[in-house]
This record gives structure tokens, sequence and C-alpha cells, in this order.
């Protein structure tokens, strides 16, 4: 475990300071697009939202209860999208505790909901099934069948959406397997614990800054631990993330002489993002990239 005489450095020292300065917070807030065609879907978070989307195409309409670039861990929920959630005809949300506030009220609603860490195919209590692109195929699959049980949408249409985005999660697998086959290293630091269905996929010990949300504090023995970690394993680069704080990882990264470089956990898209036409994949994709750079891959 992280026990650790040597913690009192200066490192750990810069680290309270970093802390006590806080995290860093976004927050915005948009309405979701009114123009039903078939069904109303309402999603917890982006990678949901997109799951729908794929499967239920222009048939369906998807509300994103996260508001772009909000992490969405813990997320609140005001009356009004808790009438959204409640009045959809389909709820998709991760499960787990992810967004605890949100899950509670689902658990009112009376149609139908996809609780992701229940589809069929996902173990483990893990909520970040997204990034690994074989239990995300699962949800797509669970998505499916929940959209096909419902009166009025077109069978079809949902089957080919459904066919289109295994497809393409298939691909994305075999990019990963390729890209991650052959690497000089297999241990990758990021900044919250978002990826440990992905390594447990692709053969990558994943070690985190801070825990499976965003919102814990960043234990100091951890840290100093990660930096032994980091030196030992010829390590060449801690994992930040869009939408958290990257000052941790940044004092880590100085005090171990390493780089820093952003790995989304694809939790939101920040407006940026959005307006540079990213996705899921594209951002998997970079991720992938940025995974063999630190890594070293052949
Ligand atoms: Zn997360």
């Amino acid at each position: 475990m992280w026990n650790d005489a040597s913690i009192r450095t200066p490192l750990v020292r810069t680290l309270a300071a970093v802390l006590a300065v806080g995290l860093l917070g976004a927050c915005s807030s948009e309405p979701g697009s009114p123009d039903a065609t078939g069904a109303r879907v309402v999603a917890a978070a982006y990678p949901f939202a997109e799951a729908a989307r794929w499967v239920g195409r222009a048939r369906v309409e998807v509300e994103d209860l996260t508001p772009p670039g909000t992490e969405p861990h813990d997320l609140e929920v005001t009356s009004d999208q808790v009438d959204a959630l409640l009045d959809a005809d389909l709820a998709v949300v991760a499960g787990g505790a992810f967004q605890p506030a949100l899950e509670d009220a689902a658990e009112r609603r009376d149609g139908p909901t996809l609780v992701a860490l229940e589809a069929p195919g996902i173990e483990g209590d893990d909520p970040h099934v997204w990034l690994d692109p074989v239990t995300m195929g699962a949800v797509v699959r669970a998505a499916r069948d929940a959209l096909l049980e419902i009166d009025g949408l077109d069978a079809p249409s949902i089957r080919a959406g459904a066919r289109t985005a295994l497809a393409r999660l298939a691909a994305l697998d075999a990019e990963y397997r390729a890209g991650l086959a052959r690497c000089d290293r297999r241990v990758i630091v990021t900044a919250h614990d978002a990826f440990g269905r992905l390594g447990a996929r692709y053969d990558l010990r994943v070690e985190s800054i801070a825990g499976i949300s965003p919102e814990e504090e960043p234990d100091p023995r951890r840290i100093a631990r990660l930096a032994r970690l980091v030196r030992d394993e010829g390590i060449t680069t801690v994992f930040t993330e869009e939408l958290v704080s990257p000052q941790v990882a940044e004092v880590l990264a100085r005090d171990a002489g390493v780089r820093t470089d952003v790995l989304s956990p694809i939790e939101s898209l920040t407006p940026e993002q959005r307006r540079a036409g990213e996705d899921y994949v594209s951002l998997m994709r970079r991720n992938l990239e940025r995974i063999r750079t630190a890594s070293g891959c052949a």
C-alpha cells in the first residue's frame, strides 16, 4: 500500500499549497434541442448520449443532462432536469453512484431506464464503461434493445444504427489492440481513476492521482509513491484531463522531470471540442496516440 516514511518532501509541501488553492471547476448549461421526431431519450452524460444518438439516429431526440464542459461525476440536477428525466421514453444512466442524485431520480421513473453497469456483458462496478470500446459496445446493444421496445420507432433503422456503431467500436478495439501490442512501458499515470477498464482490456497498468471521482482530494502519500513509480519505471508522461485542474499532475511531473499530456476521460465535451467537431471516436483515437507516444509503442 502507500506506507511511506519519506513523504515529508518538498514535493508534498508544494502539493499542499496547490491543494489549498483548490481545484478548477467549470460550469455552463445548454437546453436540449426540442424537435422531437420519434422518442425522447435522456442520457446522464455525453458518452451515453452518443450511444443513444448512434442507435436512434434521426428518429430519437437525445438530451444530455450533463451540460457541455461540465465534469459529470456527482452532477447536481435541477428540477427541470428531473422532470425531463421522469418524462423521457428512455433514460440512460451509468449506475454505480457515478451520479447519485440523477440515479436516485431515475428510480422514480415509470418508463424504462438503461443502467449501463447492468448491461449484459458488463462486469464490475467501475462506471467508466465507455473508455473500453468493448464495454461501450455492450451499452450500444442494450440501448438498441431498449429502443426496440418503444412503440412507434422504426426497428430496421435502430438495428442499422446499432450495427454501424458496433462496427465503429470494433474498429476502434482493433486499433487499440494493434497500437498497444508492443510498447516499451505498460504503466500509465492518469489524473483520476477513469482508465481501469481500458487498462484491463489492453494490458496496461493504470495508476491514478485521484480516485474513481476526480473530486476526491489526492493523498500526498499516493503522490509521493507515484513520483517514485515514475522514476523507477522510466515513465515519460503524467496525464492530465480537460475538466480537472492539472496542477497536482504538473507538480508530480516537474518533480520527476517528465512531461504532462492530456488524456481525455471523454466524460463531457468542452465547448472548444464541440466547435472543433471532436466526438467520442476522435477523442478515443487521440487518447490512443498519446498513450502510444508516452509508452514508446512500436
Ligand atoms: Zn470519471
